[in-house]
């Protein structure tokens, strides 16, 4: 098995898109609205498009109108990594792959969206992989 957190940002650089490299390995944003997973509702799971690792299902998806696929909780927990991030000058909270340490997006808590957690997991398209295949509730 590759042990992501050994590659080199050349590797990644080989490995990547320029658009992915920005957003997984540079912490960057895509911009609203454009990512091809905004407003998706097929059944399946989406993974780091990085390493592969299964991160967040349908099931869990939900409409924010905030510009990027939103969801309500991961897949599992350790899936993961939460990271303070005090960039741009406001207090966020960095979603990373846990898997490979590439950036997934930020989550905000306390919204008041009517979802079972009222934490919104605010994810970069370019960011995820969605493969369709039923997901058990
Ligand atoms: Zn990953």
């Amino acid at each position: 098995m590759t042990d992501f957190t050994l590659i080199t940002n050349d590797q990644w650089r080989k490995r990547l898109s320029p658009q992915e490299y920005h957003v997984l390995r540079e912490a960057g944003t895509e911009a609203p609205h454009t990512g091809e997973y905004t407003d998706t509702t097929t059944e399946g799971v989406y993974s780091c498009r990085a390493c592969g690792e299964e991160i967040f299902r349908s099931t869990e998806k939900f409409e924010s109108h905030c510009g990027w696929p939103s969801f309500f909780s991961p897949l599992a927990g350790d899936r993961i990594i939460e990271r303070v991030d005090d960039s741009l000058g406001m207090r966020r909270v960095e979603v990373l792959c846990a898997n490979c340490g590439s950036h997934l997006g930020h989550v905000f808590e306390g919204e008041g969206y009517g979802t079972p957690t009222d934490l919104r997991y605010c994810i970069n398209s370019i960011s995820l992989k969605l493969e369709e295949k039923p997901v058990a509730k």
